[in-house]
């Protein structure tokens, strides 16, 4: 039987309700469970894929091709389950679908209506494909009382009802505030919440209490009174000293034993969290610690690059050192900051994705710094095409090497790209196609060169990542760019679109058209994030 385990947030915002779903099924699949983590984001984009990193953080990237909330990158990172398209749905793309039907007449002259379309909508996603699982996890992103997020508090409380009795729980994260003046913790936001969500037809089953102090046991019993919960399911959840803690935390404060106990379980196994218990070792007992500075431009908000840092401090678990992120505002160097004063410290040097021209200009002179510095560099996607051109211009002799997404420009080193093979047959694109979902996106092949560095780094010539961009490399600059030691070892199957640049006579230089942090773990670190994390560990020492 697949059961269900609906996670709503109450009283704010950012309370991290998707960790704490990616912790508890952790917690599930360490007790030997199938699990698999969905998200409903109640927002009317359709996907967030348009949507600027500075609002809404990064685009996490599925193997499927899917442009998905950040949180499916945690759900990830802590489950190991490759997450699919079917595991993020927004409003937008449920009205999308509805609204698509509706003009294709499939209603059959039937009033279309939020109940019981949208809900029945809704209800299909949570439960596609899921024979195979034990648990699936559905978060509701927003906060209870939110206009927004009705059409799914609605369907998640029929869900329940449609399911059979103990076959779906309801689990509700709030937050108990310190109120310094007083010294005392406040429950009434948890019980205003909790009423809020009652008056929808929810009574949640476990409270999980974000709080800054230990809950004493008065208040979780108070909490428990008011709240109609057992003093048992009130389940504090300090701060943690990082976020790979929390599946330790969670256990310890008896939250998986909880959510079984709320379904009836009585004869799961212990969990087996040797894997965490490593990773906490490593991050506890760091030998070192390495610098690595982010010449990027979404540098104002860090959940912008997620997935990045997490896969720089996944690096720095699998070298056992500390891995210290100095996030550089690529422009200011095109401003007049000192880029030798900036960089100089670095012991390596990280060119991440991104888009459009601003701050092009300092990313390539970081790129250029760290090729004659000797100083370690990794190019992501946008990072890969600016060490393309900071190559052409500076040891290609190609002065006026440009991409065509700057401008028009006479030596297009990087294009659009018209054509490709992509999952559905051959696509095409033209200047004037529409932004959303239209980028080369998801998981692509490459053939790597025999002996390339990258060849050793991945112990394979054959690799599969994910892409999402709308430019490439232009391959017909192959030799000239090769002719100054910038060597293309990594290429499409059909050998058109170049994948991975390498420089052999550096210590460490390499660019990657795709997003290889998309799939790093801390149990699993990417080779990439490993062996880039080493050369800086071997930088530091010279330095
Ligand atoms: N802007 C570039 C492109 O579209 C790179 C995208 C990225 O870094 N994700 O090709």
């Amino acid at each position: 039987m697949t059961r269900y385990i609906f996670i709503t947030g109450g009283v704010v915002s950012s309370l991290g309700k998707g960790l704490m779903a990616a912790s508890l099924a952790a917690l599930l699949q360490a007790r030997g469970f199938r699990v698999r983590i969905r998200k409903f984001d109640p927002y009317l984009n359709v996907d967030p894929g348009t949507m600027s990193p500075y609002q809404h953080g990064e685009v996490y990237v599925t193997d499927d091709g899917a442009e998905t909330d950040l949180d499916l990158g945690h759900y990830e990172r802590f489950t190991g389950v490759s997450a699919r398209q079917s595991d993020n749905v927004t409003q937008g793309r449920v009205y999308q679908t509805i609204i698509q039907r509706e003009r294709r007449g499939d209603y059959l002259g039937a009033t279309v209506q939020v109940i019981p379309h949208v809900t029945d909508e809704i209800k299909a996603f949570a439960t596609a494909d899921t024979e195979d699982l034990d648990f699936v996890l559905c978060e509701i992103g927003g906060t209870v009382g939110d206009i927004e997020s009705l059409p799914f508090m609605e369907a998640i409380r029929q869900l329940h009802n449609d399911l059979d009795r103990g076959q779906s729980i309801f689990v509700h994260v709030t937050l108990v505030p310190y109120i310094a003046a007083a010294g005392e913790l406040k429950t009434k936001p948890t019980q205003r919440s909790v009423r809020d969500l009652t008056s929808l037809g929810i009574q949640p089953d476990i409270l999980l209490c974000r709080c800054e102090h230990p809950l004493p046991d008065s208040e979780r019993k108070k909490i428990a009174l008011f709240c109609n919960v057992r003093p048992e399911a009130v389940i504090p959840a300090l701060d943690a000293s990082s976020i790979y803690a929390v599946p330790h935390q969670y256990h310890a404060e008896g939250l998986d034993a909880e959510v079984l106990r709320a379904f009836g379980i009585k004869d799961a196994p212990a969990p087996k969290l040797e894997r965490w218990d490593d990773i906490m070792d490593r991050q506890q007992n760091p030998e070192g610690e390495v610098t690595i500075g982010v010449v990027g431009k979404y540098v104002g908000l860090l959940d912008a690059y997620k997935s990045l840092y997490e896969a720089l401090n996944h690096g720095g678990l699998a070298n056992r050192v500390k891995v210290k992120v100095k996030w550089i505002d690529a422009e200011l160097f095109e401003k007049g900051d000192d880029i030798v004063a900036s960089l100089e410290p670095m012991h390596g040097i990280l060119v991440p994705g991104g888009f459009g021209v601003r701050g092009s200009e300092g990313k390539i002179e970081s790129v250029k710094f760290a090729r004659e510095r000797n100083v370690p560099f990794f190019g992501i996607c946008l990072g890969m095409q600016m060490a393309c051109i900071e190559g052409a211009r500076n040891t290609a002799g190609i002065a006026e090497a440009s991409t065509t997404e700057f401008g028009e420009t006479s030596e297009p080193v990087v294009g659009l790209i018209t054509e490709w093979m992509g999952k559905e047959g051959l696509q095409k694109r033209t200047a004037d196609t529409d932004l959303g979902g239209t980028m080369r996106l998801g998981a692509y092949p490459a053939k790597l060169t025999g002996n390339s560095v990258v060849a050793g780094i991945y112990g394979s010539n054959d690799i599969s990542e994910r892409h999402r961009h709308r430019y490439e490399v232009n391959a017909g600059y192959r030799d000239r760019l090769e002719k100054g030691g910038l060597i293309f070892s990594g290429m499409s199957p059909d050998g058109t679109l170049p994948e991975i640049v390498e420089r052999p006579d550096h210590p460490w230089f390499v660019g990657v058209q795709f997003h290889p942090e998309l799939k790093s773990k801390p149990f699993d670190p990417h080779p990439l994030f490993a062996s880039f994390i080493a050369a800086a560990v071997k930088q530091s020492r010279l330095v």
